[in-house]
């Protein structure tokens, strides 16, 4: 049986696939997105250097969060939320505050097999890459 405590209330930041992205051509160059910093706990806006390669469209900077196992035990509901501007959030500038206004707006409920999700996990917890910060 698995440890339901294992897959509670784990939010992370990372590259994912997005298939509205992907049909929108995003990522392009200039777009703003949205990480979270784990070590600082803090969100913070960033803009895409360049244009990536073809074979990276739609691969984007996501907030994934899990919320425990399913009914079932064989999986983990998760949030995911793509962090373009434009397609999960939208980024306004608010003068007076003199910073952006984050409206979320593309909330996803999946499920994510535990391997699956372990393997996202595990990835970004030991940094090979697939982090943002
Ligand atoms: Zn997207």
């Amino acid at each position: 049986m698995a440890n339901n405590d294992k897959y509670k209330e784990i939010f992370i930041s990372r590259l994912m696939p997005c298939k509205e992205c992907q049909e929108k051509g995003y990522p392009k160059k200039g777009q703003l997105f949205l990480t979270y910093g784990s070590k600082t706990h803090k969100y913070k806006i960033h803009k895409i250097p360049s244009d990536p390669p073809a074979k990276k469209a739609g691969i984007t900077p996501h907030f994934v969060q899990a919320l425990g196992l399913n009914k079932t035990d064989d999986a983990v509901v998760i949030i995911r939320n793509c962090c373009i501007d434009g397609c999960g959030i939208n980024l306004i500038w608010n003068e007076k505050q003199g910073m952006y206004d984050i409206h979320f707006k593309n909330v996803n409920v999946t499920v994510l097999p535990i391997p699956e999700w372990d393997a996202l996990f595990f990835r970004w917890h030991n940094g090979t890459g697939f982090e943002l910060d």
